[in-house]
C-alpha cells in the first residue's frame, strides 16, 4: 500500500493541511525538514478533546498526540502596535485556509497540501517556485519587520538555486528599514535568523539582501562598517573588505557546511578592519586586536552562545598567526596553541584552521589556493598533544616547574615533528 503524502490517521475527519516550508521544500526537491500543519474548523476545546496538546503562548498551536508535529489553528492577524509582537490574533472555526495563507510572508511559503496531495495555492507560489522568485504575499507584509530578516535568510538558502527577491518585495523591505522598525527586533530573533543564515549554503546572500534593503546597518552595524574599507590589492584583489567578508563567509559554508560556529567566526574575524583610520588605509596593522572590541559588542547585543563567541575571539585574534604557521618559531607555535587552550580542548584547532583557510581562500582569485598552514598546524598540535605529563615531569618537581617542563617537552615535540615532513 502506498503511504499518503501526510496521513491524518485517526483524525481523518479534521481538515488538516501541510503548510509552509515542508510543502515548499518538497516542490524544490530539497530534503524534508520540520513539518507544520494548519487545522481549519476546530476550536482549542475540540483539539484538546481529540488528544492534541496545546503549546502556543501567542496563538493556538498544538502537538499531535502521536507524531508530536505542530498543528496550528487557522488564524488571521491584525497589526495593532509597532514591532513583531504588536498583533491581535484571531483564530476561530470560521477562519478559512485561504485567510490563513494570506497572513504568511512569501508566496512560496503560502502553499497548502491536503492529505491526498492536492495543492491549495491562492497566491501562485508554485509559479514563483518555478521562476525562482521570493515574493511577498500581500501588503500586510510590512507589518512584521522580522520578515526582512526572513527574506535575507531564505536568500542565504535559496540563492544557489537561482532565487532573487522580487523588486516590489525589496521595495517594501526598504520602506520597513527606512521606518526604523528593524530597531524593534529583539536580539533573540535576530540571532535565530542570523544563525540559520550562517548554516545555509550562501551566507553572503543574507548580507547582500539586507544591504539592498538598507537594513544591514540596523542589524549588524559592525559588519556593515566593513563595506567601503579598502585592503591591499596584492593580497586582496577584491579590495573592498565587505566583499572579502562575503567571500570568506561563503567559503566557510563550503568548507564546513551547516556549521554555524565556524560560520560566525568567519563572519567576524576581520571586524577590526573597519576601525583602521583612513590615513592608514589600505594597510590594517593590528586589526586582529582591534577587532575584539566590536566582536564583544556584537556578541553581547545578540546574546551569542558561548561556543560561537569563543571560536570567533580566537579567529579574530589569531588568524594572521595561523597563516604564518610555517614561519613561526617552535615556541611561538606552542604559545599560539596554548592561548587557544588547545591542550585541554583539542577539537578547537581544526575549527580554527577551517576559519583561517576560509579567510585565505575567501579572496578573489584564491578560491582554489592550497592552505598547507592548516594541515601543518594540526600536525604540530597533534605532536604536542601526544606529550605525556608523566614523561615530561621529573620526580620532585612542583607547580611552576611542572608547567615549564611540560612546555619545553611540547616545544621539543613540535621541533622534532617539523624536521620530519
Ligand atoms: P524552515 O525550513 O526554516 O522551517 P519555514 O518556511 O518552514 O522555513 P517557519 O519559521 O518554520 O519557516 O514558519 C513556517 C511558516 O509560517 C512559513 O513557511 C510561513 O508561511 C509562516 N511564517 C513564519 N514566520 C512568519 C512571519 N514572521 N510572517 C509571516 N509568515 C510567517
Ligand atoms: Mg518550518
Amino acid at each position: 500500500m502506498c503511504a499518503q503524502p501526510h496521513d491524518p490517521g485517526h483524525h481523518g475527519r479534521m481538515k488538516i493541511y501541510l503548510v509552509g516550508g515542508a510543502v515548499r521544500d518538497r516542490l524544490l526537491g530539497l530534503p524534508a525538514g520540520d513539518r507544520d500543519f494548519v487545522v481549519v474548523g476546530e476550536t482549542p476545546e475540540s483539539m484538546a478533546a481529540a488528544g492534541f496538546r496545546p503549546v502556543g503562548r501567542d496563538f493556538p498551536v498544538f502537538l499531535h498526540p502521536d507524531s508530536g508535529e505542530e498543528h496550528a489553528l487557522a488564524r488571521t492577524e491584525r497589526k495593532t502596535a509597532p514591532g513583531y509582537r504588536g498583533f491581535v490574533v484571531h483564530a476561530d472555526p470560521s477562519v478559512t485556509l485561504e485567510q490563513d495563507l494570506e497572513r504568511r510572508d512569501f508566496t512560496i511559503n503560502a502553499i497548502a497540501e491536503t492529505p491526498d496531495g492536492t495543492l491549495v495555492d491562492p497566491f501562485d507560489g508554485q509559479r514563483d517556485i518555478e521562476q525562482r522568485v521570493l515574493r511577498h504575499v500581500g501588503p500586510a507584509f510590512i507589518e512584521d519587520p522580522l520578515r526582512v530578516l526572513r527574506a535575507a535568510r531564505f536568500m542565504a538558502r535559496f540563492a544557489p538555486l537561482g532565487f532573487s527577491v522580487a523588486p516590489e518585495t525589496l521595495e517594501l523591505m526598504r520602506t520597513m528599514a527606512a521606518s526604523g522598525e528593524l530597531d524593534a527586533l529583539v536580539p533573540e530573533r535576530i540571532w535565530q535568523e542570523l544563525a540559520k543564515a550562517l548554516a545555509a549554503p550562501r551566507p553572503s546572500a543574507f548580507l547582500q539582501t539586507l544591504r539592498q534593503a538598507h537594513g544591514l546597518a540596523a542589524i549588524l552595524p559592525e559588519v556593515d562598517a566593513l563595506y567601503g574599507v579598502p585592503q591591499r590589492a596584492e593580497y586582496h584583489p577584491e579590495i573592498d573588505t565587505g566583499i572579502h567578508q562575503e567571500l570568506v563567509s561563503d567559503m566557510a559554508a563550503q568548507l564546513a557546511p551547516g556549521d554555524g560556529v565556524i560560520g560566525f567566526a568567519a563572519l567576524t574575524h576581520d571586524l577590526g578592519k573597519a576601525l583602521t583610520p583612513e590615513s592608514k588605509w589600505p594597510r590594517h596593522i593590528g586589526h586582529e586586536q582591534a577587532g575584539l572590541k566590536p566582536l564583544e559588542g556584537l556578541c553581547e547585543r545578540l546574546k551569542v552562545p558561548n561556543a560561537h563567541r569563543e571560536l570567533a575571539r580566537m579567529a579574530c585574534r589569531e588568524h594572521l598567526n595561523v597563516h604564518r604557521t610555517l614561519e613561526l618559531r617552535d615556541a611561538t607555535v606552542h604559545d599560539l596553541l596554548a592561548r587557544c587552550d588547545a591542550f585541554r580542548k583539542p577539537e578547537r584547532i581544526e575549527a580554527l584552521v577551517t576559519v583561517c583557510e576560509a579567510d585565505r581562500r575567501g579572496r578573489l582569485g584564491f578560491e582554489d589556493a592550497a592552505y598547507p598552514q592548516g594541515a601543518e598546524l594540526m600536525r604540530l598540535h597533534a605532536a604536542a598533544l601526544a606529550v605525556s605529563a608523566r614523561d615530561a615531569v621529573r620526580e620532585g618537581m612542583t607547580g611552576p616547574a611542572i608547567g615549564r617542563a611540560l612546555r619545553k617537552a611540547r616545544i621539543d615535540a613540535i621541533a622534532t615533528t617539523r624536521s620530519t615532513p
